[in-house]
């Protein structure tokens, strides 16, 4: 079989740019394990403001309309609304709210700080005041992934396995994988791009993040609420609640350590009784300058790499996968700060 593309990994990054390469009508072939990832926890939550500092996320001013305008071309697609327009509520701790109000006046961040609401919510403690935050909305990525590949599956060939380096071989002309020809292989791994021997001199810093699903009657569902954890309403009295970052304990299990950190966080500002209905862990892919990587590998001209989306996967992917698709394609270079080139030094020391 020959095929232009081989994409390993079918998280959100391998999704994306399988749709892209699609697209524009290339012929695909997918690897793929099926092993419960990153993208099938993620609260897939785009909020363009970082709380510690109040500053704003990167390429956020192009990234958050990018994303939107996906999601909403997506759910249209699918026929399925994997898509929710709604207002973070940042709940301020003593002193954040003068911060705030302050920042407001910072071109840089303003329009996306909504002024501090007078507004109180049953059942939860605002002593020191609440803000919402403009233009965040939240993706059900899994549903996403999993519709999109049925969407596209006559246009796929998928090998549900654990892709064997030993049976790939480079040359000038493309590569091989088993019985498939290919003129490109993109590895798309998550986390697990740190066993991929072609891929040694990237800086992956994986971290794993836990979360919990609670019932939680008599909350409004109508905000995402945030204060050091967030509330994710997903209807009929259910909420996600996440998420912990730990980049010692890279397990795939849950952790009771985890469920004490977020239980702890939450009862700080919740004053209404719940249930804890279920808990789940998956590792970010994050990298250590914390932004993707997408690009081409400095020395085989036939393999390409889309990872590092992070704790940010839902607003980085869309964009970059397009990128990626352009340079591919059309030989349109990429933002360089998210080349893999930029680690070379370790490569060729
Ligand atoms: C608790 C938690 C909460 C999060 N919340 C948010 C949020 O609110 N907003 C947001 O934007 N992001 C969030 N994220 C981050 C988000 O999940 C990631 O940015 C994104 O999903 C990463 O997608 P990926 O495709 O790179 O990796 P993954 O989702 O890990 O997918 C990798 C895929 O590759 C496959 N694979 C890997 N190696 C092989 C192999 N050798 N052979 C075959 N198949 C292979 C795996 O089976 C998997 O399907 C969260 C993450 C966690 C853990």
């Amino acid at each position: 079989m020959h095929i232009d593309c081989l994409v390993v990994g079918y998280g959100l990054a391998g999704a994306t740019l399988v749709r892209e390469l699609l697209e524009k009508g290339l012929t695909v072939a997918l690897v793929d394990d099926g092993t419960k990832a990153s993208s099938q926890v993620a609260a897939g939550i785009v909020n363009p403001v970082i709380f510690r500092h109040l500053t704003p996320s990167w390429m956020a001013d192009v990234l958050l309309p990018f994303s939107r305008n996906y999601y909403q071309q997506l759910s249209d697609l699918l026929q399925v609304k994997i898509f929710h327009d709604t207002t973070v509520l940042r709940i301020h701790a003593e002193g954040e709210q003068a911060h705030w109000v302050q920042k407001q006046s910072d071109p840089c961040i303003a329009h996306w700080l909504g002024s501090p609401t007078g507004q109180s919510i049953p059942g939860i403690n605002m002593t020191y005041g609440a803000s919402r935050v403009n233009e965040a909305f939240w993706v059900e990525i899994a549903l996403m992934i999993a519709k999109l590949e049925t969407y596209s599956q006559h246009q796929l060939v998928t090998l549900c396995e654990t892709f064997d380096f030993r049976e790939l071989q480079l040359s000038t002309e493309g590569v091989r994988y088993k019985s498939i020809n290919a003129e490109k292989i993109i590895f798309c791994e998550g986390f697990r791009a740190g066993e991929n021997p072609l891929f040694r001199f990237i800086p992956f810093r994986p971290v794993k993040g836990e979360v919990l699903i609670l019932k939680i009657p008599g909350l409004a569902e109508d905000y995402i609420l945030n204060k050091d954890v967030f509330v994710l309403p997903l209807g009929q009295c259910l909420f996600k609640v996440g998420a912990t970052y730990d980049w010692s304990d890279l397990g795939a299990s849950a952790t009771t350590k985890a469920k004490e950190t977020l239980m702890d966080k939450l009862g700080k500002f919740l004053e209404l009784p719940y249930v804890v209905l279920s808990q789940e862990a998956g590792i970010r892919p994050a990298i250590a300058d914390r932004r993707p990587v997408a690009g081409f590998h400095p020395l085989h001209k036939n393999v390409l790499i889309f990872n590092g989306l992070g704790a940010k996967g839902a607003m980085l992917a869309p964009f970059f996968a397009q990128e990626l698709v352009r340079l591919i394609t059309e030989g349109i270079g990429m933002n360089p700060a998210v080349d893999p080139i930029r680690f070379t030094r370790t490569l060729n020391p």
